[in-house]
């Protein structure tokens, strides 16, 4: 599956945030070892701090969704109102968990491509406990 694929996912996905308070939208879709696509939008909460993350929601979702394929080959990340838009910092950390090997964002150039060690270097990790 081609990134542009999967960046359409998460445009897609930045169209179903609930972000009532911020009104700032954003998607994410996760291309795993297996081929799937797995999206998720940010969903903020009243209490600000509940609020989740798209990439967070995508990974919760890949998680879950089969044990068997949790391995992360890229991330997608579009967002309406910032481009490019970023995972933030909690969200790197958690994409790294799943072994996240890339990092894709959309400026107004195209696609842009960011190896995981360059997005979270230095990182912690399941192989160090
Ligand atoms: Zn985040």
């Amino acid at each position: 599956m081609d990134r542009e694929t999967v960046m359409d996912a998460a445009r897609e996905a930045s169209q179903r945030a609930y972000a009532p308070y911020s009104n700032f939208h954003v998607g994410a879709a996760i291309l795993t070892a297996g081929g799937k696509v797995y999206s998720g939008s940010n969903i903020e909460n009243a209490s600000y701090g509940l609020s989740i993350c798209a990439e967070s929601n995508a990974a919760t979702t890949m998680a879950f969704a089969d044990p068997e394929d949790r391995n992360i080959e890229l991330v997608a990340v579009y967002s309406p109102n910032a481009s490019p838009c970023f995972p933030c910092g909690a969200c790197r950390q958690f994409l790294r968990e799943f072994g996240c090997k890339e990092v894709v964002v959309v400026d107004g150039s195209g696609l842009r491509r960011y190896p995981f060690e360059e997005i979270l270097p230095n990182s912690f990790g399941p192989e160090v406990l």
